[in-house]
């Protein structure tokens, strides 16, 4: 299985992070905590067909959308 990896923008503290997934995603939004500080991040996934994953969007969970 392979693994793929993003860079991420926390859209709370700014900085970017890693993303490593598997490549096969079993569902397509998931809640990941920033590893610099610590908020939860939405990420939604765009699967291929194959469910594959093809991209990550981020999302705050306070629904805020303002970037
Ligand atoms: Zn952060």
């Amino acid at each position: 299985m392979n693994i793929i990896k993003f860079d991420l923008h926390c859209p709370y503290c700014g900085k970017t992070f890693d993303l490593e997934l598997e490549e096969n995603a079993t569902q397509d939004d998931l809640i990941e905590e920033c590893p610099l500080c610590g908020h939860g991040i939405d990420i939604q996934l765009m699967l291929s067909p194959e469910g594959k994953i093809i991209d990550a969007e981020i999302h705050r969970i306070d629904g805020d959308t303002d970037e």
